[in-house]
């Protein structure tokens, strides 16, 4: 499974999240983060391959 590594916009910390499509092409991406406990624009760093 492919699995991106995105920056919350909010607390700028990074954390990896497997995902099964691309999201590179998003610039503002909402989803759950684990550090601000709430859902927060992100911004994908980079895709990690496995
Ligand atoms: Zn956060």
């Amino acid at each position: 499974m492919t699995k991106w590594k995105l920056r919350c916009k909010e607390c700028k910390n990074e954390w990896v999240l497997p995902v099964s499509f691309e999201i590179d092409k998003m610039k503002n991406f909402y989803h759950y983060c684990p550090y601000c406990k709430k859902n927060t624009f992100h911004e994908p760093v980079k895709k990690l391959e496995d």
